[in-house]
């Protein structure tokens, strides 16, 4: 290991000088200690270094020492389940270690030495393999098949397979390649700040469904697409991506909690173990990777969580499957890029993040995709992207909201209005977005029903048309409006109450499938429909208003999944006692 001396200790940034050889990106083992560093600027023969552990009681004089690596991340069978901090350290095993708090400079491996896993090849002797071909499989988990992959890059001619059980350093592949041989095992690094490569990008086209009836039906996003949560504090934006971790069809869920709170990952923590996959009825765990920020870790490691879990990610989308990475919150990644960018004395830019910020969001975004995976073949995989962020007082002019908006393809806007009148998810109808909906239209129209845009796009005019009417209603009063208002309004309240509220802690209400969805929004639709037919006969929106059908429709969305067909029931009765008025006043009328 090349040494060098620390200069200078300012909070987590280091300057050492004297480090033979150092580059960009390189780790480093600070002082004795052998805490975790990464250089992050040079100026000829000195090195600024993030330190990713308290560097109390460090000073100048002491040593730091090159790995000549850069900041990487294990990959192979074990991740999913664990618990990793910001530079994928087994949380969960240092806490079976040494206890709740961790040990400066613990050196504890990311994946298992010791631990041995079933590897089936996929190969034999004399196969012709490339980088991203499958070498063989490991049932890492109940649910997850994991897929060793040869490194990215390389290629060459299978000399010699193995069969049976293996720790992730023994080989289990022998590949001769152009210039010798390389002995392959069941582990590969990658530097997390390079996104892995691929064949190439695709547009998302299917929908990342999620069960939550505003996402899905009004702004989906799709698998490998990027969505962003900006919103307040206390607006549902951890719920929210709790929701999507349980319900989202994806094979693989990579969380990173950039603690929003002291005790909230903590929460995540006790949580997700308990959480049952409702496709599988196993743990959540067991398609899940948790990477948590720990509030005794200094900032920098935020920094660096997200780069982790994005690399982890891309691992499993390599191996062709739908992955989904939900980082809570991206703003406390900036608040680190800004500390770190203070202490460079860089030239701040806006509220003093750094001009880079931008840049650095987009990179993140970016990584996200539904592509076609490097291997021989055209296997596919997809990473869907969705951040979290916490602008100050839910201002969406904050830095770090708009320089997401500027990369991400679907906005859920929350909104403290709708949380505090206990809308939730209080997802904004009139401001959220979503620019994949024209592909995954097509996706639902020909999956759920062919009417199913018609009934979101009928839907969406509604709700328009409401907020319109009531700047009216403010001026002049419910009672001024012409019965046809008056029946958008009661109809849009359906949509509302009936349809977008959801309740994320109801057994049933939880989630909702696409099919469900359809049928509770046709239902309000055939509500509407009928209703303005009763309107042109006499009947008043009065009238409708006091039917028990109404109620009837508001409970439907508690109908479970088993009983759905029931709901066709409901538009049945509502049917019938929408008829009887109209009989009525033609009965009257006569
Ligand atoms: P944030 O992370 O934005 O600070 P939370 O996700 O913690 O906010 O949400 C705050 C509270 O709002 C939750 O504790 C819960 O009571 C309520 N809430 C949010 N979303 C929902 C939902 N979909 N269903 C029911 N309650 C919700």
């Amino acid at each position: 290991m090349k040494q060098g001396i620390i200069v200078k200790v300012s909070g987590p940034l280091v300057v050492a000088k004297g480090i033979g050889n150092a580059r960009m990106y390189d780790v480093v083992r600070v002082s004795e200690k052998k805490l975790i560093g990464e250089i992050i600027e040079l100026h000829g023969d000195q090195a600024s270094i993030q330190v990713y552990e308290d560097t109390a009681g460090l000073g100048p004089g002491e040593p730091v020492y090159s790995t000549g690596m850069p900041l990487s991340v294990e990959l192979g069978p074990g991740m999913v389940g664990a618990i990793y901090d910001g530079i994928q350290r087994p949380l969960d095993v240092i806490r079976e270690q040494v206890g709740d708090y961790i040990t400066r400079g613990i050196d504890i491996p990311a994946l298992d030495r010791k631990k041995k896993w079933k590897f089936e090849p996929q190969v034999k002797n004399g196969d012709k393999v490339v980088g991203g071909d499958i070498l063989g499989v490991v049932q890492e988990t109940a649910v997850v098949v994991h897929k060793v992959l040869v490194p990215p890059g390389l290629s060459g001619t299978v000399a010699a397979v193995e069969k049976g059980k293996f720790t992730v350093e023994q080989t289990v592949v022998r590949l001769k390649t152009g210039d010798g041989t390389v002995d392959l095992t069941m582990m590969q690094r990658w530097p997390v700040r390079r996104p892995r490569p691929y064949q190439k990008k695709l547009v998302p086209t299917a929908p990342l469904i999620t069960g939550q009836r505003v996402i899905d039906t009004f702004f989906p996003v799709g698998k490998g697409g990027t969505a962003c949560v900006p919103g307040p504090f206390g607006s549902g934006k951890t719920v929210i991506q709790h929701q999507l971790a349980k319900w989202a069809n994806t094979e693989i869920v990579v969380y990173i909690g950039c603690g929003e709170r002291g005790n909230e990952m903590t929460d995540v923590l006790t949580e997700f173990p308990e959480l049952k996959d409702p496709r599988t009825g196993e743990s959540l765990m067991k398609r899940t990777v948790l990477i948590a920020n720990t509030s005794n870790m200094p900032v920098a490691a935020r920094e660096a969580s997200v780069y982790t879990g994005i690399t982890i990610a891309e691992y499993f989308r390599d191996m062709g499957y739908s992955v989904a990475v939900m980082a809570d919150s991206t703003s406390r990644w900036a608040e680190a890029m800004r500390e770190i960018s203070g202490r460079l004395e860089e030239m701040p830019g806006e509220e003093g993040y750094p001009a880079y910020l931008g840049t650095r969001v987009a990179e993140f975004y970016e990584r996200a995709g539904m592509v076609v995976c490097e291997c021989a073949g055209n296997r596919k995989g997809s990473l869907t992207v969705i951040g979290a962020v916490s602008p100050p007082g839910g201002d969406l002019s904050d830095p770090v909201v708009q320089a997401t908006l500027r990369v991400v393809k679907v906005f859920w806007s929350l909104e403290d209005i709708l949380a505090f009148k206990r809308h939730f998810p209080a997802i904004s109808w009139l401001n959220s977005y979503s620019l994949y909906y024209d592909n995954i239209s097509e996706h639902l129209n020909r999956d759920v029903s062919e009417d199913f845009e018609t009934m979101r796009d009928e839907a969406m005019k509604l709700l328009q048309q409401e907020a319109e009417l009531e700047e009216m209603v403010k001026l002049v009063g419910v009672e001024s409006l012409a019965q046809s208002d008056r029946l958008i309004l009661k109809t849009a309240k359906s949509i509302r109450e009936d349809f977008l509220h959801q309740n994320a802690f109801h057994e049933v209400d939880t989630f909702t499938s696409m099919k469900k969805q359809f049928l509770l929004l046709k239902l309000i639709s055939d509500m509407h429909r009928q209703s303005e037919e009763a309107l042109q006969k006499g009947v008043t929106v009065e009238k409708l208003t006091a039917i028990p059908a109404n109620e009837e429709v508001a409970r439907s969305k508690f109908i479970s999944e088993q009983k759905m067909e029931s709901i066709k029931a409901v538009g049945e009765h509502m049917e019938t006692q929408i008829q009887k008025l109209i009989q009525e006043v033609t009965t009257e009328n006569a």
